[in-house]
């Protein structure tokens, strides 16, 4: 049968693995000119696990790991050292859980992608009508397809949601947070650390890529065009002119850079539906369930839901309807579950308050002790 899938990122490029080895002719679009690159390191946990050990990727995804890195520390507004952050003490799901950088996941999966898989990248779906036949897709440059099944893989501002759902307010539920990155020049020597004001935690990381800014900002909902790269620039340097301290007037010039590699802006959001299915279009990953970058779940998710969706559709003979209940029996509690788990990540990643940043920098401090007693 013939499958479309929009977006080639973690659950689209999955979802191609996983339509094909069962035998379906699969076809990618892609808005982008390649594989999008950029992102900090992502977590693949859980259940997601057992999916790559089956997609045959969990060793090289071991093997391409980000190793741990050593204690940073953790600063206040005016730069000073107020605690140490080991990222040791934060017990993952599994002694398993993996943490690999998101570029690498993208070549890892890309690469397990079976023969005969058709990629065309900046290309998107501009029309979907769904009948009795299958799914006529209309594409931005005119041309058009017939589908049995279309998948969209096309992240929190899917779009092949808002064709066969409706608008992405109906469904996307903002978390309270924007997220930015950005690879910083090596024009200089950064030091790794991150600096934390009360609704606002800057960074910077290196997992063995090259240092990265990173900026965690508390906001109510701020209305722009989010494809619109001057304005997240203008945001980002508004919301990082509370500090002055420290190496955040570098880094702010490095997300002010328009050549800057590696930068990424978005709302740090939930989507939440009553159905990930219509006929015969299904979304999965951040299209039909982001948990928010805050619960370091949606990797995990992504990848479970493109094989769940999969096995489910093939084994109803591809009457996605008749799907349905099986896949959301199978899929939403561990969408709960997830979802459930960024609300822990918030208070510790960006404390609202300077009540709850002192606690926060105490419990590192208490940890710091612990481990330097006991190494546990
Ligand atoms: C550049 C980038 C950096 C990221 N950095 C982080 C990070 O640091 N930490 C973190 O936790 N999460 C990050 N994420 C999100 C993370 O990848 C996802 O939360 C998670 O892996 C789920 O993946 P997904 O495939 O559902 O969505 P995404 O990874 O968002 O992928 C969606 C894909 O769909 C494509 N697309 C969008 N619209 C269309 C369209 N109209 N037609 C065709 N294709 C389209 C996009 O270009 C993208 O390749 C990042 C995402 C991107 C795109």
């Amino acid at each position: 049968m013939d499958v479309l899938i929009s977006g080639a990122s973690m659950a689209g490029l999955s979802a191609a693995h996983w339509f094909a080895r069962l035998g379906h002719r699969v076809t990618v679009v892609e808005r982008a000119d390649g594989l999008r690159p950029g992102g900090a390191p992502i977590d693949v946990r859980g259940r997601a696990l057992a999916t790559a050990r089956r997609m045959g990727i969990l060793a090289r995804i071991d093997d391409e790991k980000v190793r741990f890195f050593d204690p940073a520390p953790v600063l206040d507004g005016t730069g000073a050292q107020v605690a140490t952050l080991d990222l040791r003490w934060f017990a993952n799901e599994t002694d398993e859980d993996v943490e690999i950088t998101r570029d690498r996941l993208n070549r890892i999966l890309m690469s397990a992608i079976p023969d005969g898989v058709e990629f065309r990248f900046k290309a998107s779906i501009a029309s979907i009508a769904d009948g009795a036949g299958g799914v006529e897709v209309g594409f931005a440059d005119g041309s058009q397809g017939r589908y049995d099944l279309v998948v969209g893989a096309d992240g929190l501002h899917s779009n092949v949601r808002r064709l066969a759902f409706g608008p992405e307010k109906e469904y996307v539920r903002h978390f309270g947070h924007y997220v930015a990155l950005v690879d910083l020049p090596a024009d200089r020597h950064w030091h790794r650390a991150m600096l934390s004001v009360p609704g606002l935690t800057i960074a910077v990381r290196d997992a063995g890529d090259g240092p990265q800014g990173l900026m965690l900002a508390a906001s109510p909902e701020i209305g722009y065009d989010y494809r619109d790269l001057d304005a997240q620039r203008a945001l980002i340097d508004r919301l990082l002119s509370r500090v002055d301290a420290w190496q955040v007037p570098a880094m702010r010039a490095a997300f002010a850079d328009p050549a800057a590699k590696g930068f990424y802006f978005d709302s740090v959001s939930q989507t939440h539906m009553p159905s990930w299915i219509r006929g015969n279009v299904a979304v999965i990953g951040d299209a039909g369930h982001c948990a928010a970058l805050l619960s370091g779940m949606g990797t995990t998710l992504a990848m479970v839901s493109a094989e769940i969706l999969a096995n489910t559709w093939t084994e109803h003979g591809g009457r996605m309807e008749a799907a349905s209940a099986a896949y959301h029996a199978q899929l939403r509690p561990y969408v709960a579950q997830c979802q459930a788990f960024a609300a822990e990540g918030a208070p510790i990643m960006v404390p609202p308050t300077q009540e709850a940043l002192e606690e926060r920098n105490a419990m590192f401090r208490a940890y710091a002790a612990r481990f330097a007693e006991t190494g546990a």
